[in-house]
């Protein structure tokens, strides 16, 4: 009998995680290395965010389990939120409050997979998703994009990946890794496809405030007219700088959120209440913060994509949305690395410099840095990497 089941044994780490993890290990034996690794804002927490969760911490109140969805404040916030911001009307009883964004992620595959449903993975995608369409028994079927399509899949990519089997699509915009950002007009014909042949959309939006060419990234749920196959998923990690505090949330049809709420109230019943009240402040509190944030990403953004193009042998497509560069290092990796996990281990252990390989999301050749940090440190550690290659 195998030790670790053989669901877990095949199951590979996420990198993202991986990558900053060895790269805080350095830091501890002492090496001075620059992170742009796992994606998260340097910035601390909104102070007013903060203030209301030590509020929250002192309320005996607050010293219990909520309901597994979460409390009802919060649902009824995230439900206006969504409503604001992706342009969709929720009722609070359509919203579960997750565990960051990850365990909507790992819900929402559980509540609408059986085993051998296949996804529609436009690829580059996040290391995370296919780990747990697996677990839940689906297929991931990845629909390969490329630079010269500005990594955009179309209705006639996803339709010649089509079968009968096809149960859902996952769909990001912006997208990690690449910063790709569909137009509405993109994304209401991929939701109209979607809508035609009966197929979910999964629609993360954990970057949608996160762009810099317009206000917002259009909901597919939104621009897509008289649709009702659908999942939002978002959090407050990302635009709040509140990674660490882990609260996500799904929203969607009753029946596949009751089923989230049931997988939910025997895995961690509910998010922990004082990290809700915080989620509660940010939701509602003011959002000038997030707009402060937003416009120092841009003009790091600008920083890196202009240092990374430099460097010979490097093409990039300029991101227009969440905070990662994804340059294709093919040029510059040929006769010395082989795979782009080489070069990333190069860059980590020569450079002291913490990037993620393509390969992690699907993009053999290509590596992603995150732009979520200081424009010094991009300055730095775009010299190294340089400097390691070369230039
Ligand atoms: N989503 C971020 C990233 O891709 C954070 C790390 C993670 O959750 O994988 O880097």
């Amino acid at each position: 009998m195998n030790r670790v089941s053989q669901r877990l044994a095949r199951l590979p780490g996420s990198a993202t995680m991986a990558i900053s993890a060895r790269a805080r290990e350095l830091v501890a034996e002492g090496r001075d290395v620059i992170s742009f690794g796992a994606g998260e804002p340097d910035f601390a927490t909104p102070e007013h965010i903060s203030a209301a969760a030590a509020r929250a911490a002192h309320d005996p109140a607050n010293h219990h389990y909520t309901a597994n969805a979460g409390l009802r404040p919060l649902r009824e916030a995230v439900a206006e939120y969504t409503a604001h911001y992706s342009k969709v009307e929720v009722d609070f009883s359509q919203v579960v409050i997750t565990n960051g964004a990850k365990q909507a992620v790992f819900q929402t595959f559980a509540a609408l997979l059986d085993p051998g449903d296949e996804v529609l993975m436009p690829s580059p995608h996040w290391v995370t998703y296919p780990a747990g369409i697996e677990l839940a028994g689906g297929v991931t079927v990845l629909v390969p994009t490329g630079s010269d399509s500005g990594f955009k899949v179309t209705v006639k990519d996803l339709e010649a990946a089509r079968t009968e089997r096809t149960k859902l699509l996952v769909f990001v915009s912006p997208s990690n890794p690449t910063g790709t950002v569909y137009t509405a007009g993109e994304a209401r014909a991929i939701g109209e496809w979607a809508a035609e042949n009966d197929i979910w959309v999964v629609a993360d939006e954990i970057y949608q405030r996160l762009v810099y060419f317009s206000d917002i990234a259009p909901s597919i749920v939104s621009v897509t007219p008289r649709f009702e196959n659908w999942i939002l998923i978002n959090g407050v990690a990302k635009s709040y700088a509140m990674t660490g505090w882990r609260v996500g949330w799904m929203a969607g049809p009753r029946d596949i959120v009751e089923a989230a709420e049931r997988h939910q109230s025997h895995a961690t019943s509910n998010v922990a209440n004082i990290a809700q009240q915080a989620a509660l402040a940010a939701l509602t509190g003011p959002q000038d913060t997030v707009d402060e944030m937003r416009e120092a990403f841009d003009s790091r953004r600008k920083l890196m994509y202009s240092l990374v193009s430099r460097i010979p042998g490097v093409t990039c497509v300029e991101p227009e949305g969440a905070f990662y560069v994804f340059p294709d290092m093919t040029g510059a990796m040929a006769g010395r690395f082989e795979t782009s996990i080489d070069l990333a281990a190069a860059i980590l252990e020569d450079a002291d410099v913490a990037v993620v390989p393509g390969d992690s999301f699907g993009a053999p050749g290509y590596i992603r840095l995150s732009y979520a940090v200081g424009k010094d440190q991009i300055q730095q550690g775009l010299d190294r990497i340089a400097r390691l290659l070369g230039a």
